[in-house]
Formats: C-alpha cells, sequence, structure tokens
C-alpha cells in the first residue's frame, strides 16, 4: 500500500506545498479533495456514469417518443386502412 501510513500529508501538484487534502462533501457523499494552500482539487471522486446515465435517459425519453409519434400514426392509419377493407 502507501510507503507512509503515519503521514497522510501530500504534495500539491498544482503549488507544491505539503498539504492534507481537504474533504469537500456534497449531501454527505465525498465529491473531492482539495489544497488548503491553493484551493485546486487535489481528488475528483465525483462518479463520471452520473452525467452519462443521465444523457442516457434523455436519449431512452426522447426515442420512445419518436418511437409513439411514428409508430402510433401509423398504426391508427394501418387500422383504418384495414376497417375500410373489410368494410
Ligand atoms: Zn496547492
Amino acid at each position: 500500500m502507501k510507503p507512509d501510513n503515519h503521514d497522510d500529508r501530500v504534495i500539491c501538484p498544482t503549488c507544491g506545498k505539503r498539504m492534507v487534502p481537504r474533504l469537500i462533501t456534497y449531501q454527505g457523499i465525498v465529491e473531492r479533495t482539495v489544497c488548503p494552500f491553493c484551493a485546486q482539487t487535489y481528488q475528483d471522486f465525483t462518479p463520471p456514469e452520473g452525467p452519462s446515465f443521465l444523457r442516457r435517459l434523455v436519449i431512452v425519453v426522447i426515442g420512445s417518443w419518436f418511437a409513439v409519434r411514428i409508430v402510433l400514426p401509423l398504426m391508427i392509419w394501418l387500422g383504418n386502412w384495414l376497417a375500410d377493407l373489410f368494410r
């Protein structure tokens, strides 16, 4: 694991200072750690699946909306056509 477990200080990649990363939490979930000196993000814990899942949901919703807009009129048209045929 880590070579020095007692010292949790790290070198900030932005300002080069030895620091303890400060936890930034959002709604009880650790979002990222930042350098207390220059406030730059040291580690980002936000999952990349979050936005892509939402995007996928939007695509599914829009896709089903288009399906309803195309399939439903087609079925109504087909129903009318069959009704005319067997009248
Ligand atoms: Zn820093």
